[in-house]
């Protein structure tokens, strides 16, 4: 069995599409320039709805992780490391994605997206950065 690919609609293409030329993308108001994730229609800070897609840097660090050992779904590698990664771009700011070519990370482990293209998404992933 394959594993899943996210269902691409108009509020999340630009996220599970930004891979496809290397961005990791998150709607960022553009009256305050906060990030939101997970998107929103109307700015928590101030309130606005101009809010639009945006690429970052794709830099992070590693706020908490686990190690999941259990295979879930046939198709599913394990081990694997599963991390919050606070992106450098505004404290809060996190993903859960895989964290890969380290076997355990460190907290405040510094990492860099990458993607690997699944169906038309592209799922960002991290790894140690060089
Ligand atoms: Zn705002």
């Amino acid at each position: 069995m394959a594993l899943p690919i996210p269902q691409i609609n108009d509020e999340n293409r630009a996220f599970w599409t930004g891979g496809a030329v290397g961005e990791l993308r998150f709607e960022r108001c553009q009256a305050c320039g906060y990030y939101l994730h997970p998107p929103s229609p109307r700015c928590p800070k101030c309130w606005s709805d101009g809010i639009a897609a945006e690429a970052v840097s794709g830099r992070g660090t590693v706020y908490t992780y686990t190690i999941n050992r259990q295979q879930w779904m046939p198709g599913l590698e394990v081990p694997f490391v599963l991390a919050v990664v606070e992106l450098a771009e505004q404290p809060g700011l996190q993903l859960i994605a895989r964290v890969v070519d380290c076997e355990a990370p460190t907290i405040g482990m510094a990492v860099d997206v990458a993607f690997e293209a699944r169906g038309e998404a592209f799922i960002p992933y991290f790894r140690p950065a060089s």
